[in-house]
C-alpha cells in the first residue's frame, strides 16, 4: 500500500482512498481484469492494516494468520464497504460505485433497494405554441387541447385481467448463480417475463388491447412568463403521455414561437420602433402619436430634432424572465421624404432651400 509501518489510521486510510480510486475497474476500462486484480489486491491490505487485531496477527503470523475463511481473501471478508461508498460518493453521483460495487457485493450493497418493478415512461409531447408579441411582453395563460394517453378505465391501466407471474412467483425479480472471479456469486436482476411487476397478463382488455392506456383529448392551462422568447421551452412535468401499464407520466414541452410584429424590432426587453415624422414638424417641433404594446401615445417632439434620435418610453418594452422589471420603447425618428412630389411643392422646396440654406460639409 506504500505506507510505513507505523502508518496512523488516518494515513492508511489517505494511501487506500489514492489507490482504490486509480484502480478501480471503472475507471479502467481497458484493463479491467488487472485493474480488479490490484483492486482487490489493495482492498485485502487495507482489511488487514485498518483492523489493528488483524494488524497484529498478520504481523506475528504472515498471512495464515488473518486468513480468513477459505484461505483466501474474498469480497465477503470485506469489512470496509462504507469506507468504499465513501471514497467513491463523489465518482458516482452517490450511487456508492458503479457497475462494480453492485458486481462484487451484490444489490443490497449499494441503496439497499433491491430490483424494482419497469415501469415503463410515457412518450414526451412536444406542442408548438404561438403567441403575440404583446402576450410575449406581459405574460399570459393559455387554454391548449391536447390528445394524449390517458389510463385506461376499463382495466385500471393494467392492460387487461393478470394473473401472478409464473417465472418469479410474483416477486418481480430472479435469482442466477454463477462463478465469477471472485467466486460464487448470486445476482438479482428483475424478471423478463413480467418486468418486475409480478404480474403477467391473462385476458387482454379489449379497449386498450393490452396498452393499459387510450388517447383521450385534454384541456390544459399553459402558464406563459413574460419576456419569453421564440423558441423558448416550457416543460409541464408529468403531464404528458401516461406510460404503458401504469408507467409513469412523461412531460409536456411547450414550445413557444412569438408572432413577428412588422412595427417592432425586439433588443432584448426593450422594443426599437422607427418614427417617421414630416420635414416641419422636425424643424419646428410638434406632437406625434406612436403605436405601443397597449396602444397608442402622443410624444412630443421638440424643435430641430435630426433623423436618428431616439426617444425613450420608459417601462413600454418587454417584461423580463427573470422578474426585474420592464424594457423601454426606444422611438428613433427619421425625416419622412414623400415619393411623389407636386410642381408646386417643387417650387416652394427651391425657395426654402436658398432660405435655409443647404446643409453642412463634413
Ligand atoms: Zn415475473
Ligand atoms: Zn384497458
Amino acid at each position: 500500500m506504500g505506507v510505513s509501518r507505523d502508518a496512523t489510521k488516518e494515513e492508511i486510510k489517505k494511501s487506500y482512498k489514492k489507490l482504490a480510486r486509480k484502480y478501480h475497474p471503472d475507471m479502467n476500462k481497458d484493463n479491467k481484469e488487472e485493474a480488479e486484480r490490484k483492486f482487490k489486491k489493495i482492498s485485502e491490505a487495507y482489511e488487514i492494516l485498518a483492523d489493528p487485531d488483524k494488524r497484529a496477527r498478520y504481523d506475528r503470523f504472515g498471512k495464515e494468520g488473518v486468513y480468513f475463511e477459505g484461505g483466501q481473501f474474498s469480497w465477503e471478508d470485506f469489512t470496509h464497504q462504507a469506507d468504499l461508498e465513501d471514497i467513491f460518493k463523489d465518482f458516482f453521483g452517490g450511487f456508492g460505485g458503479g457497475d462494480f460495487f453492485s458486481q462484487i457485493f451484490g444489490q443490497g450493497t449499494r441503496a439497499r433497494t433491491g430490483p424494482r418493478a419497469q415501469y415503463s415512461v410515457g412518450e414526451d409531447l412536444r406542442i408548438p405554441l404561438n403567441i403575440t408579441l404583446k402576450e410575449a411582453a406581459e405574460g399570459t395563460t393559455k387554454r391548449i387541447k391536447v390528445r394524449l394517453f390517458e389510463k385506461c378505465r376499463h382495466c385500471d391501466g393494467k392492460g387487461g385481467v393478470t394473473t401472478t407471474c409464473s417465472m418469479c412467483n410474483g416477486t418481480g425479480e430472479v435469482r442466477t448463480a454463477h462463478s465469477g472471479i471472485f467466486g460464487q456469486m448470486v445476482s438479482v436482476s428483475t424478471c423478463p417475463a413480467c418486468r418486475g411487476t409480478g404480474e403477467v397478463i391473462r385476458d387482454t382488455c379489449p379497449y386498450c388491447y393490452g396498452e393499459g392506456r387510450v388517447k383521450k383529448e385534454k384541456q390544459l392551462s399553459v402558464r406563459i412568463p413574460p419576456g419569453v422568447e421564440s423558441d423558448n421551452y416550457i416543460t409541464l412535468r408529468g403531464e404528458g403521455n401516461v406510460g404503458r401499464r401504469r408507467g409513469m407520466r412523461g412531460n409536456i414541452i411547450i414550445q413557444i414561437k412569438v408572432k413577428e410584429d412588422s412595427r417592432f424590432i425586439r433588443e432584448g426587453n426593450n422594443l426599437r420602433i422607427k418614427i417617421p415624422v414630416s420635414y416641419k414638424t422636425a424643424i419646428e417641433g410638434g406632437e406625434v402619436k406612436i403605436p405601443t404594446l397597449d396602444g397608442r401615445v402622443k410624444i412630443t417632439i421638440p424643435p430641430h430634432t435630426n433623423s436618428g434620435k431616439v426617444f425613450v418610453l420608459r417601462g413600454k418594452g418587454m417584461g423580463s424572465l427573470y422578474g426585474r422589471g420592464k424594457g423601454n420603447l426606444l422611438a428613433e425618428v427619421y425625416i419622412w421624404t414623400p415619393k411623389k412630389v407636386s410642381r408646386k411643392a417643387q417650387g416652394l422646396l427651391e425657395e426654402l432651400d436658398k432660405e435655409l440654406g443647404s446643409s453642412p460639409e463634413l
